[in-house]
């Protein structure tokens, strides 16, 4: 984390993925993967141990984790929905597991079909199997706060209810929780409230990361809003593919290549390369035919003359 001052996640083989009809084969999975590290991505959620049947867009979860940690230098990020989810990711070697728990308990029954009291059971039964394991195999555990700026079942999601979520989670032991716009209801104002609150009761090093969704368009105003929050890890999903299925209406997590070139314009260092970076967009083409990918960069291209890392500054 040293050499970039922000860390971005690309979580489109999970969430992109999981929200779209079409199944990509195993190797354009592997190619993706493949081609975003190699243009610097630090971080990918490369899949979510989910029963295959529920989705079969992610059965080969297992087999991408293994191939992505292959690969020199990728934190290998994967999403378990339980304990078994869990499991499995430890088998596979994840570097980081994600448990989205719905801080709005209605979507938690419809998205996990689980009350939040049998989600606390699975969290503290994974805490139990991560304290077995030694150190140098032990991945980081977040809680991800979903639904935490609105739901689409229950409407507004209480500040205070997304609070004691959060210090519930790092109580029984999760590393770090994380924020999550599943349903892309947040505003820039929510989101500065939301973080200030939840690290005053659970400290700075334990809310790191938001996931944000560009479904209102505030994506990247949001983003921005969490950076002055000091917030220095930000999930994006290349072209924005994908959404949450069991959100009607919300889609479309922020692009990774406008979150990319904003960051590398204003200066930010984010250990990638944009111009690879946007090339990675054709092996997702190809791979899904017909599929809708987003983004203003790859539509606009780059300003003339752009320099890269903190254009502008100082002329
Ligand atoms: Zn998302």
């Amino acid at each position: 984390m040293s050499s970039i001052d922000i860390l971005v996640s690309e979580v489109g083989p999970r969430d992109g993925l999981q929200s779209i009809k079409a199944i990509m084969p195993t190797e354009a999975k592997k190619a993706w993967i493949k081609a975003e590290a190699d243009a610097g991505v630090p971080e990918i959620e490369v899949g979510s141990f989910v029963p295959p049947k529920l989705l079969p867009q992610l059965a080969d979860t297992a087999e991408i984790v293994e191939y992505a940690r292959s690969i020199p230098g990728l934190a290998v990020a994967a999403l378990v929905p339980n304990f078994k989810g869990a499991e499995n990711a430890i088998k596979a070697g994840a570097h980081k597991i994600t448990l989205p728990l719905s801080v709005s308990e209605t979507h938690s029954q419809a998205n996990l079909k689980k009350t939040h009291e049998q989600v606390y059971d699975e969290v503290r039964k994974i805490v139990e199997l991560l304290n077995t394991l030694p150190t140098d195999q032990r991945p980081d555990f977040e809680g991800g706060l979903s639904t935490a700026f609105g739901c689409t079942l229950e409407g507004e999601v209480p500040e205070k209810k997304v609070v004691e979520v959060a210090v519930k989670l790092i109580e029984l032991g999760c590393d770090e929780v994380g924020l999550s716009d599943t349903t892309g209801y947040a505003n820039p104002a929510q989101l500065r409230r939301l973080i200030k609150l939840i690290r005053a009761e659970v400290g700075n090093e334990k809310l790191q990361g938001v996931h944000l969704h560009n479904t209102r368009g505030l994506g990247l105003a949001n983003t921005v809003a969490a950076l002055e929050e000091g917030i220095t890890t930000v999930d994006s999903s290349l072209g924005g593919l994908g959404g949450c299925p069991f959100a009607p209406g919300a889609s479309g997590n922020i692009v990774t290549e406008d979150l990319v070139f904003m960051l590398d314009a204003m200066g930010l260092k984010t250990g990638i390369d944009l111009d690879k970076l946007l090339l990675v967009r054709d092996i997702v083409i190809a791979a899904l035919p017909g599929e809708d990918m987003y983004g203003f960069t790859p539509d606009a291209g780059l300003p003339k003359g752009y320099a890269g890392n903190g254009w502008g500054i100082g002329s």
